[in-house]
């Protein structure tokens, strides 16, 4: 128990930086798990000394679970092990996984039903994943192009469009041009395109392409990593109001120490359907940045605005609030961006609005007598509940 108490303070120590931020969160979790099992362990074991003590008190029936119990503890505990190990020794190899690799990690943990705790800690690790194989990826985007452009890209086969665009690499690199692996994703209608490379070195060399010289309107989509300042005073900073060009500009300034470079700012709308009237001094404001490693300095330092130091800032993932659209009355989008049937949210017939509705009160989401947008219906309890999980294991900070 002491060494691992030890191990904690002694990781807590280490000063790491890039990939291994995640890779010490990472151990620190898992000792901290091994921690919290070695605990019940030792809790079991005097529990038991004290069953035996007081003899034929305690059928042998009772103790019985408390082995097996005990005995998955340990079973968990060395996997535990083993994982640290092998996280320890990711550590310090040095960053040359391939993008097939890291993806590949994700069968190597553990599948046999582990407590609720492991699974939380496996999801943390898959969403690490899936950002670290974002490192692999580039993503083009053509919603500017001309439509004849547009409609050429939709004609061409993958395979085409990945040796085309190749050619325009090799063109534009004259030493050992990056190489973009066989296997693209390629969404006509959203006009986007996703391509993979070897190494994130080889994605970070592509940065400086000109992929307009190979489609007329081609650009590169540059991932936003945007973080939430709370308690905001509107006097000072209000992006629905202020000039952006100028906010942005005197922000950066009274960051400079954080090497922050803003790309927009915007609000958290806050719905409070109760009290619309309501008008308040503060509000909550979310700052964008292409930069991974200054969203998260800023996260880490805090930030100042107008001379004021705030430090109540979290990630921005909106994919953690919940959503429910007014088109379909599913959850998880918004109707804006809903290919569903139009669904009436009296009845959840598709032929009416509600408005138009001459049907008895029934919710498409549970069946019950509330409309679908009802806030005590069980879906929206169920969706909630969700997302309350998927808070606990979504990372605190971005990877870069
Ligand atoms: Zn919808
Ligand atoms: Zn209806
Ligand atoms: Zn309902």
């Amino acid at each position: 128990m002491k060494t691992i108490k030890d191990a904690i303070i002694e990781t807590s120590k280490l000063k790491v930086q890039g990939n291994n931020i995640t890779h010490k969160a990472n151990i620190q979790e898992l000792l901290k798990e091994a921690m919290a099992i070695g605990q019940d362990l030792t809790t079991s074991i005097s529990k038991l000394g004290s069953s035996q003590g007081t003899q034929n008190n305690t059928t042998p029936e009772a103790t019985q679970p408390t082995v097996n119990t005990m005995a998955a503890q340990i079973v968990q505990l060395s996997k535990d092990m083993k994982e640290m190990k092998t996280l320890v020794s990711n550590t310090l190899e040095s960053n040359t996984k391939t993008w097939a690799q890291v993806v590949g990690n994700e069968n190597t943990t553990g599948n046999e039903g582990p407590p609720n705790q492991h699974r939380k800690l496996r999801a943390k690790r898959s969403e690490q994943i899936k950002e670290e194989a974002a490192k692999y990826s580039i993503k083009l985007l053509a919603t500017n192009a001309p439509n004849e452009v547009k409609k050429r890209l939709a004609e061409m086969t993958h395979k085409d469009l990945i040796g085309q665009l190749q050619n325009a690499i090799n063109k534009q690199y004259a030493n050992n041009p990056p190489k973009l692996l066989p296997g693209m994703t390629k969404n006509d209608k959203d006009t986007y395109y996703r391509l993979q490379c070897k190494s994130p070195e080889e994605v970070q060399r592509l940065k400086s392409m000109n992929w307009g010289a190979a489609y007329e309107g081609l650009t590169e989509h540059k991932r936003k990593h945007g973080f939430v300042v709370h308690g905001v005073l509107k006097a000072d900073l209000d992006p629905s109001t202020d000039n952006p060009d100028k906010a942005i500009e005197e922000l950066e300034v009274e960051n400079s120490s954080r090497n922050l470079h803003i790309v927009k700012l915007s609000t958290i709308k806050k719905k409070n359907p109760e009290n619309p009237g309501i008008i308040t001094r503060h509000h909550s404001v979310i700052i964008f940045t292409y930069s991974a490693t200054e969203a998260n300095e800023c996260m880490e330092r805090g930030v100042i605005i107008k001379g004021r130091f705030y430090s109540n800032i979290e990630k921005y993932a909106p994919q953690l609030n919940i959503t429910q659209c007014y088109n379909c009355w599913g959850f998880g989008h918004v109707g804006a961006k809903c290919r569903k049937k139009q669904r009436c949210n009296n009845c959840g017939e598709t032929e009416h609005t509600a408005n138009e509705c001459t049907n008895t009160t029934q919710c498409l989401g549970c069946g019950e007598g509330h409309p679908a947008w009802h806030r005590e219906c069980k879906k929206w309890n169920e969706e909630s509940t969700r997302l309350e999980q998927l808070r606990t294991t979504t990372l605190p900070h971005f990877i870069e």
